[in-house]
């Protein structure tokens, strides 16, 4: 509230495209998809016209005992995509009430398989899943974290596969290995209480764009398997596309037990999360008993604007071809982004699909904002997460608009870093 007063806040009067345009006729290159959401553009028309049409249809209707078209059609194609080895969905409104709904899903599978001491559950250091309680209590980030943690339930942390933290020498795959070791060990002591190990595959997003190898998947889902552990796939940030993949756990050829979506579902235009599980999950709760069955209700779940736009996506997907379009235009972000790469004052600079992430040298502790303001003063909506610049752009930015963010952001650098000193 205080910052704000020399930090003012930013109206936005419309979107286009990758575009804000603020009262005064400012624009902005929205550089982190407004928090990560957006996918193809703001004021998409493919996505206007979807839910213009849905509007004459139905808006919303109660999604217990009764169901609607957008929904079925979406758990439907949700399935198809995980090759139909996830095929039952379960709706939410955010983020954090899919993180929810997955934690409370896989204690009840135990509970009802009579494994009732299968209470707890682990995650990565670093790791973000949103922050209502149990969400709160599997991250392990200490800004969000720490004020709140008498509210909070224990949850245990392993190390993080973040292949900056490797030691010298040892190859991101062989760090991931070894992290893995780490979650066996872990696990060899812990399992008979764990119900289940939650992850972001590839990238850990608010962890300041941690990136890691796939092997560190592969590796966990044969240990969780052996320990009878649940693997959630938290892809609520890398999941439709983000990583390069539609989903990030792709890479690595596993199947989670559950996966959380939500984000960029929607193409950034409405709340909606989902998670989706396999036929053994839900079997367990195939029961005559009221009680053995999941009981988690949101007034909107399921709401059917918000499916309508998640299949405008999907569509957008689909008749753009965007996984393999995308591949072309990563790699043109890649190569234009090689200044900042060189750079001196920039460390591990890193790629996974459409996330590009760096680490600037300052010890300036007003970096976060000093770089903000220089990037907004170019015309970039940039939100650095510490001393981590990222670029998460909509997947509909064209080349000369990459150029656009490439100039600007060396220029702010230049003019943050010019007044901060190196601590090296
Ligand atoms: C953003 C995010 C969440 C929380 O989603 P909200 O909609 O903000 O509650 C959870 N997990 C990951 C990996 C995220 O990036």
């Amino acid at each position: 509230m205080k910052q704000h007063e020399t930090l003012p806040l930013v109206p936005i009067a419309r979107g286009n495209g990758i575009w804000l345009y603020d009262f005064d006729g400012r624009r902005y290159l929205d550089a982190i998809s407004s928090w990560w959401v957006n996918l193809f553009g703001h004021t998409n028309p493919r996505i206007n016209a979807a839910l213009v049409a849905q509007l004459a249809q139905l808006e919303h209707v109660i999604l217990a005992g009764f169901t609607h078209e957008p929904v079925v059609q979406l758990s439907e194609r949700l399935n198809a995509l995980t090759g139909g080895r996830l095929g039952h969905c379960f709706y939410g409104s955010d983020g954090a009430s899919a993180t929810e709904i997955a934690l409370k899903m896989s204690f009840h599978f135990w509970r009802n398989s009579g494994r009732p001491h299968k209470t707890g559950f682990v995650s990565l250091a670093n790791g973000y899943h949103g922050e209502t309680l149990g969400a709160l209590s599997v991250t392990d980030v200490a800004l969000f974290k720490d004020i709140y943690a008498p509210l909070l339930r224990a949850s245990a942390q392993v190390p993080s596969p973040d292949w900056r933290l490797a030691e010298q020498g040892e190859s991101p795959r062989g760090y991931a290995e070894r992290c893995a070791q780490a979650l066996e060990h872990h696990l060899e002591q812990h399992h008979a209480d764990t119900a289940a190990f939650i992850v972001e595959p590839l990238v850990q997003g608010a962890a300041g764009m941690a990136m890691y190898d796939a092997e560190y998947l592969r590796r966990a889902r044969v240990i969780c398997d052996r320990f009878e552990v649940h693997l959630i796939a938290d892809e609520i940030m890398t999941g439709c596309g983000r990583s390069g993949t539609f989903f990030a756990h792709e890479q690595a050829g596993i199947t989670p037990d559950f996966l959380c979506l939500s984000k960029g579902i929607t193409g950034g235009y409405l709340p909606l999360s989902v998670v989706l599980t396999t036929d053994t999950v839900y079997a367990a709760f195939y029961d005559d008993s009221v009680t053995r069955g999941f009981l988690h209700s949101h007034s909107y779940t399921g709401n059917a604007l918000a499916c309508r736009a998640a299949l405008a996506t999907l569509d957008i997907f689909e008749q753009d071809n965007v996984i393999e379009t995308n591949r072309a235009r990563a790699a043109y972000l890649s190569r234009a982004a090689q200044p900042i790469a060189q750079h001196p004052r920039v460390k591990h600079f890193r790629n996974t699909g459409m996330i590009w992430a760096f680490d600037v040298d300052a010890d300036d502790t007003a970096f976060t904002r000093r770089f903000y303001q220089a990037a907004l003063e170019r015309e970039l909506l940039l939100r650095p997460i510490g001393n981590t610049v990222y670029f998460m752009p909509p997947y509909v930015i064209t080349d000369p608009e990459i150029d656009f963010l490439v100039a600007g952001t060396c220029a702010a650098l230049d003019t943050v870093v010019k007044s901060s000193r190196s601590p090296a």
